[in-house]
């Protein structure tokens, strides 16, 4: 079935969305984007999605399209123009069109281009939560400024697709032998009932959902570290997990052909994605 997307200020069916060829994300990968949650046909953490929005434009000199306000009334009108119940939506901005190819940025006369559309899938029951995932590690060789979040995704794209040639679903990546992050995820292990995930730094994105999980952790009394952890120590590790807005918290069983604990998901992460679905069910808008 056609969806209706946003495009620049109008619905249109996806089979007419247009977008120009000299559009600099299209280019240069000069735009950033966000995907939030829907569950029950409500949108989860849009204040934070929306914050991190900011700061990657403002990071980036590049102006907002439009207001939050019209951004969340977008959200819902593409909710309901598609009838998703579950699943998330796309948000991309970009440095727009100059109208041609070139390494300066246009003036403020040329306006953002904006994109949204709708991704349908029952984020709920997927069925990672109950097999969990397996990783591989691999180098990371993405920029240095990844807690802005940008569309230039080849590097991550990459990675994923080395695991899943090696038969796997998912790459932690790695520096100075320390695990940043997954390729779309925050990275977790969890060690005598201490959840440990990498400090925030520009070598990472500063995830929403990690955010709300590491909140929800703190009120449930179960202890958190923010500190690098190397994949032999995640291999140690009783349990591992990832969260993202399109994953939850979902748990890793097993990271380059070691299993993680008895390689069967944890008590922690499942836990945790119970709290954090609850929770967001609760706060969604
Ligand atoms: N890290 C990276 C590299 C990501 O691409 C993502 C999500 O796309 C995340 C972490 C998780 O961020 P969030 O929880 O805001 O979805």
């Amino acid at each position: 079935m056609s969806r209706t997307v946003y495009v620049n200020g109008e619905y249109v069916a996806e089979e007419d969305a247009k977008i120009s060829i000299f559009d600099r994300a299209f280019l240069m990968a000069d735009g950033v984007y966000e995907v939030t949650s829907v569950i029950d046909q409500k949108i989860c953490e849009f204040d934070g999605h929306m914050a991190r929005l900011h700061r990657s434009l403002s990071e980036l000199k590049m102006k907002p399209a439009c207001a939050d306000d019209e951004l969340l009334a977008i959200h819902r009108e593409l909710v309901e123009r598609n009838d998703l119940d579950n699943g998330m939506i796309y948000l991309q901005i970009t440095r727009g069109s100059a109208g041609d190819r070139d390494f300066v940025w246009p003036g403020d006369d040329v306006p953002s281009s904006i994109v949204l559309f709708t991704q349908d899938k029952d984020l709920v029951n997927a069925p990672t939560a109950k097999t969990g995932l397996k990783v591989i590690s691999i180098e990371d060789q993405r920029w240095a400024r990844r807690d802005i979040k940008t569309v230039q995704l080849l590097f991550p794209s990459m990675a994923k697709m080395e695991a899943k040639a090696q038969g796997k679903d998912d790459a932690w990546l790695t520096e100075d032998g320390l695990v940043n992050e997954g390729t779309s995820n925050n990275a977790y292990i969890v060690k005598d009932g201490a959840i440990i995930t990498r400090h925030l730094s520009n070598d990472i994105l500063h995830g929403i959902t990690r955010a709300s999980v590491l909140r929800y952790a703190k009120e449930a009394q179960m202890k958190v570290e923010e500190r690098s952890f190397s994949i032999a120590e995640a291999q140690g590790a009783d349990e591992a997990f990832c969260t993202a807005a399109s994953a939850f918290v979902t748990p890793v069983v097993e990271i380059d052909g070691e299993a993680v604990g008895d390689g069967t998901p944890g008590p922690v992460a499942t836990r945790l994605r119970e709290i954090y679905i609850e929770e967001s069910r609760k706060a969604a808008i």
